[in-house]
């Protein structure tokens, strides 16, 4: 049965309401979606807006928008919209309104009483604000959680025992990091710190202001509001691009006019500059964790699991450099965005008097990736494994990284796809491998993009792109999430057999996989990891010796190749000998 209680988080971005039936949360979709934009507005008609609609013109109209209002809940100063002045809670009561309406258009039948979160530094003064909302919303605040102790609340509705979770909560402009203790079945904000002036709303400032960098080194000083408008937009957009995809394009057309025509932007933000912008303000969001922990009497490895929550999470950089801190992955399941109105609704059921299930979602109990020439601990080393796909990420899933190719005039990449976590990825599972060939004469450094899409049904494809000709190639592999672990133990047997030279008598069946191409090229038989990291290593030699040394290289790399292609042992360990001896040779 549906609990006639809504759970709603009433964010200083975004707004979201769910509610709890049948053992399972749903979020409702308003008309933008699942995220309500926390904007009011009033349209030249003098027309209230709330949500997307307001938002869309928050940069062309600011004067009759209003937005963030969480930051000023509790404050006796009103606000101005148009003619007219608002108290806070006045304009927040509008976006619960909003929230009402939807949910009750999705239920079919009115509601009148719900949970509302709130953050856990929010004061008495703050809290009976938001109270008061409600109210004038209609609705009766029947609780008011904080926003950490919702999160909680979803992964670890369950939970019996005692547990410290850290909760990261990084939204659109403002940043909460709490520590929160479970202790027999009670959820407690033990200690909590942040910045309420730091968000993804600063993200998207320093690519605007990027951007407008680059107008300025064409010339352009001016840019109108509209202009101003489109680049702010265009700005998140990419950000958000960045998240799954190494690259984002950044396309406006006739953005304004210069030189007496039209500007067309087009410009390509890669994600490691993306990074670089931001890791002053993620650095300033660690300082506040640090000061969590020791306000809590903590250290870092005290904190048992670091959930996510807010918009911005979904940055890579964030969850990585939070896993660097806590030595293990955040836990990022429930869309980091949704987590806490889900929290909220799953408070207002318990409050109904129902006993709630757990509502984890889907995720990869396996981390996925291929390998790399890198380093590792400042060794060179040709098979440092890169994850694409984490472990616990929910499913579906896509994620893309970029590679690049080794040599000059580079002409084919061998992909292959490793499950594990070790750092060389030959101390991983390999579950599948191919080749891209036919690569355009180019100079080495030329990007090569890996994509990997992992499905609920366990089907991991992966392509590989040239970036430059959009020539790709992919392979899918079956059954990824259901690998037992005896086929994990015949490929490590087969990984060591093949060390130690084996003969292939020793090596057994794999899994076999089926291997999809995207273009005419052939797909060839698998060459060994260790004949591919010596050929490698024959390749970064090859630009610093003499001519003839390189002949007998590029040579040996050849009679390698095809003598693996064509499975002939003999040639291969002939070959291999051959060039083992050289290469030790000139690296002496
Ligand atoms: P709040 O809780 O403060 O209302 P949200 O949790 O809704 O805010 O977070 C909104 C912020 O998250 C925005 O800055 C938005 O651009 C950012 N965001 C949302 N999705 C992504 C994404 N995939 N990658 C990066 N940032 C994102
Ligand atoms: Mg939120």
């Amino acid at each position: 049965m549906t609990t006639a209680i809504l759970g709603i988080d009433l964010g200083t971005t975004n707004s979201e309401v769910a509610f709890y039936e049948d053992g399972k949360v749903t979020v409702i979709e308003g008309p933008d979606g699942k995220l309500f934009p926390s904007y009011v507005g009033l349209d030249d008609q003098q027309n209230l807006l709330v949500g997307g609609a307001a938002r869309n013109q928050y940069v062309l109209y600011p004067e009759r928008t209003i937005k963030s209002i969480k930051r000023l809940m509790g404050s006796s100063d009103p606000v101005e919209m148009g003619d007219s002045r608002y108290m806070p809670q006045e304009i927040s009561a509008m976006i619960l309104r909003h929230l009402k309406q939807a949910a009750e258009e999705c239920l079919g039948h009115s509601i009148e009483r719900a949970v509302i979160t709130v953050p856990a530094f929010f004061s008495d003064q703050q809290r009976r604000a938001t109270r008061e909302a409600g109210e004038i919303a209609g609705l009766e605040v029947v609780k008011m959680i904080n926003e950490p102790t919702a999160a909680t609340l979803v992964y670890e509705s369950n939970h019996v025992g005692s547990k410290r979770v850290l909760v990261y909560d990084l939204g659109g402009g403002t940043f909460d990091v709490s520590v929160v203790q479970l202790q027999d079945g009670v959820i407690e904000v033990v200690a909590s710190h942040g910045n309420n002036q730091l968000g993804g709303d600063d993200f998207d400032t320093l690519v605007e202001e990027w951007i407008l960098e680059q107008l300025q080194e064409d010339g352009i000083q001016d840019v109108s509001r509209q202009a101003q408008a489109r680049i702010k937009r265009a700005s998140e957009e990419a950000k958000k691009v960045l998240s799954v995809h190494p690259f984002a394009q950044i396309e406006e057309e006739y953005l304004l006019e210069h030189d007496g025509g039209p500007y067309n932007l087009n410009l390509e933000l890669e994600r490691t500059a993306f990074e670089e912008m931001i890791t002053p303000l993620i650095d300033e969001t660690l300082d506040s964790v640090h000061v969590v922990l020791k306000d809590a009497g903590l250290t870092a490895s005290d904190i048992d699991e670091v959930l996510l929550v807010g918009g911005s999470t979904n940055i890579p950089r964030i969850q990585k450099v939070l896993e660097e801190v806590f030595s293990q992955p955040p836990r990022r399941e429930v869309d980091p965005d949704l987590c806490v109105a889900s929290g909220a609704a799953l408070q207002a059921a318990m409050l109904s008097g129902e006993q709630v299930q757990s509502i984890l979602v889907d995720v990869t109990p396996y981390t996925f990736g291929t390998s790399a020439i890198g380093d590792i601990d400042g060794e060179y080393c040709t098979d440092v494994f890169v994850p694409l796909i984490t472990k616990n990420s929910p499913v579906p899933i896509t994620r893309s990284e970029v590679f690049y190719t080794v040599t000059d005039n580079q002409k084919d990449v061998e992909v292959k796809v490793y499950q594990g976590e070790a750092s060389h990825a030959l101390d991983n599972l390999e579950v599948g491998s191919f080749h891209i060939q036919g690569l355009s004469q180019r100079p080495a450094g030329s990007e090569i993009i890996a994509t990997f899409s992992l499905n609920t049904d366990g089907i991991l494809q992966v392509q590989a792109m040239e970036k430059a000709t959009g020539m790709a190639k992919s392979i899918t592999i079956d059954n990824v999430l259901s690998r037992d672990s005896e086929e994990s133990l015949a490929a490590a047997r087969n990984r060591i057999n093949r060390l130690f030279g084996a003969d292939s008598a020793d090596i057994e069946e794999e899994p076999e996989e089926d291997v999809g191409e995207d273009n005419g090229t052939g797909s060839e038989p698998g060459i060994s990891a260790e004949v591919l990291s010596l050929i490698e290593k024959a390749r970064n030699l090859m630009d610093t010796v003499s001519e003839d040394d390189r002949e007998d290289l590029v040579d040996l790399v050849e009679q390698l190749t095809t003598a693996s292609k064509e499975n002939d042992t003999a040639r291969v360990e002939e070959a291999l000998e051959e060039l083992t001896e050289i290469i030790f040779f000139l690296e002496s």
